[in-house]
């Protein structure tokens, strides 16, 4: 796996010139880097948001769902619920509950040139966030891609986050770990939700162990969200499509298109 991984650092090294000239050298150029990353792949293929060409931005649209959801083939987050039970059991109100699904979505853009905006359709959301229907571990992301094409880079159609609303969740860090940080959890799920995968057990804020060391991006994180979307301000003079406007955004929630799409994966963030 490690060399399909560097494979992958050293191939988009030279359609990246843009992150060198912004002031990322020091970090294109870490020799260590490479391994402080990792990018998902489903069935083989990397996958991103917007245009499959590595290094361009994409706009992504968010919602809550609004209420109790099933998706028969999903990998993870199979079914999915409204967060007031999560709310009411850790005492967090749904105000700062939004906040921190702000923030973390705002942490990805401010690095990597993707956006993200609420669904003025809640129900064509491109990233959806909600409890889990059948509770397990603390968080979960799932994400599925067009497969109607062989592309080497897999055009993302929808992620879910959820998180298990019988586990006790808190605003910052407080040193129990057996709690964890609403913004850190968004960040990482979102995370899996644009392309990334597990570098390892620790380090990066995509590492598989919840640690409660920092709550920004680090250095691998960075990476590999420049390596996927561009680095943020770097947008060409093309005008971008917006993902709510491209094909992919008409998959409907219950009624996705076998051909097209594959709920499959794990991405979870485990202790
Ligand atoms: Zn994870």
């Amino acid at each position: 796996m490690r060399g399909i991984i560097v494979g992958v650092a050293l191939g988009a090294l030279a359609s990246l010139a843009c992150v060198s000239l912004a002031g990322s050298a020091a970090e294109a150029a870490d020799a260590g880097l490479a391994e402080k990353f990792r990018l998902l792949r489903l069935d083989g293929r990397q996958v991103k948001w917007g245009s499959p060409e590595l290094g361009t931005g994409a706009r992504v649209s968010y919602a809550l769902v609004a209420g109790r959801v099933h998706f028969s083939g999903s990998h993870n987050c199979g079914e999915m619920a409204p967060v007031a039970p999560l709310l009411a059991s850790s005492g967090i109100s749904a105000a700062d509950f939004t906040t921190e699904l702000r923030a973390a979505f705002a942490m990805w853009e401010a690095v990597a040139d993707i956006s993200f905006e609420p669904a003025a359709d809640p129900s064509k959301a491109q990233i959806l966030i909600g409890i889990q229907g059948k509770p397990t571990g603390w968080a979960f992301a799932n994400v599925a891609y067009d497969r109607s094409t062989d592309a080497a880079t897999g055009r993302i159609e929808k992620s879910l986050i959820c998180l298990n609303p019988t586990k006790l969740w808190k605003i910052g860090f407080g040193g129990d770990v057996r709690i964890y940080d609403l913004r850190y959890t968004f960040a990482h799920e979102i995370g899996h939700a644009i392309g990334l995968d597990h570098p390892g057990p620790a380090g990066q804020l995509m590492a598989f162990e919840y640690a409660e060391t920092s709550r920004e991006l680090q250095p691998g994180d960075i990476h590999g969200a420049v390596l996927l979307y561009g680095v943020r301000g770097m947008r060409s003079a093309a005008p971008s499509v917006p993902a709510a406007d491209a094909p992919s955004a008409a998959l409907a929630l219950q009624s996705r298109q076998p051909s097209h799409a594959e709920w499959t994966r794990d991405a979870s963030m485990e202790r």
